[in-house]
């Protein structure tokens, strides 16, 4: 009875303390706390753990004011920029448009250029609002039940004009039915940015292809096809990562410049709808982007 008694106490319960901690820590749940363990090696094993992990603690807590602080930075910057930058544009189009007085050719086409870059600026900085909303979990997302078709087609609507100046056909694949629960405009987001960079990257001629499937996982699979010069397999991971840029559009493209943080958006909307993003490429070969959705019915 004596060493059963002494084997427990100096060797379980020590452990099994050490092994809730561990688990608490895990769960962000770690209340931090010496007790008095005997001068035993487990003592100083638990002793050891328990500074380690307020360590861990503190640089964790630290990272995530900074984190904060850069994002509300981020924010107030983006607002600050975003106002007089519409502002600029607006002049620009009065100019551009003939309306304060005519205007020569050769201004005009200079004007032209600013608008062009003000129009990408301020996709910038609501790309950057959007992204570090995401990551400070302020983007509150609706979700409700929404008709898969209905937002297959609501978004090839919206990128119709697009196509038909790159002479690019969009197919999609009608899945009767089939309905999703998401935030239906961040989903949308997340396609029109697949299906422009299908476009911006196509050739004349060529088609976009949409399909979505349940696979033997039991998710939802959607796939966004194009016949563009594909992407290197070590580059498909590096595109979702910010400002990545690997391939070029044609020059004289109408969509000619991008930010380089669509895909991040796009990947950090699809986790937060509890999926997963990626891409299937072979140089010369076209692109399949795809992304899961695990709420349908
Ligand atoms: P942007 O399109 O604004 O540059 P993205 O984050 O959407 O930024 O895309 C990052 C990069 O990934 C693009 O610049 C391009 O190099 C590559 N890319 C994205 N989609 C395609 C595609 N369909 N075909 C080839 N390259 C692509």
């Amino acid at each position: 009875l004596l060493i059963t008694y002494t084997v427990r106490a100096r060797v379980f319960r020590p452990l099994e303390r050490l092994s809730r901690r561990m688990k608490d820590f895990l769960v962000d749940r770690y209340s931090f706390q010496f007790s008095h363990p005997d001068a035993s090696e487990l003592g100083e094993l638990q002793r050891t753990f328990n500074s380690l992990a307020q360590r861990v603690i503190n640089t964790m807590d630290e990272l995530k004011s900074l984190n904060q602080a850069k994002s509300e930075f981020l924010n107030i910057a983006s607002h600050e920029l975003r106002t007089p930058l519409t502002s600029i544009k607006g002049s620009l189009s009065l100019i551009g448009s003939g309306v304060m007085g005519e205007i020569n050719p050769s201004c005009a086409r200079l004007v032209k250029i600013a608008e062009t870059e003000t129009d990408r600026l301020i996709r910038l900085i609501n790309d950057l609002l959007d992204l570090a909303k995401i990551e400070a979990g302020k983007l509150p997302l609706a979700h409700a039940w929404h008709s898969w078709d209905g937002i297959v087609s609501k978004t090839v609507e919206g990128l119709h004009g697009l196509a038909h100046e790159a002479e690019v056909q969009i197919k999609a694949d009608p899945v009767p039915g089939l309905e999703v629960f998401v935030d239906h405009d961040r989903i949308q987001q997340v396609l029109t940015n697949l299906i422009s960079n299908a476009i911006k990257f196509s050739p004349q001629g060529s088609w976009v292809h949409i399909t979505a499937e349940i696979t033997d996982y039991g998710v939802l699979l959607v796939k966004v096809k194009d016949q563009g010069p594909g992407i290197a397999p070590e580059d498909c991971e590096k595109v979702f990562q910010r400002f990545r840029q690997v391939n070029t559009p044609q020059p004289g493209h109408i969509l000619l410049k991008g930010t380089g943080l669509g895909l991040p958006i796009a990947k950090a909307l699809v986790a937060e709808h509890g999926g997963e993003i990626g891409v299937e490429s072979e140089l010369g070969k076209g692109s399949v982007f795809w992304f899961t959705l695990p709420q349908w019915r």
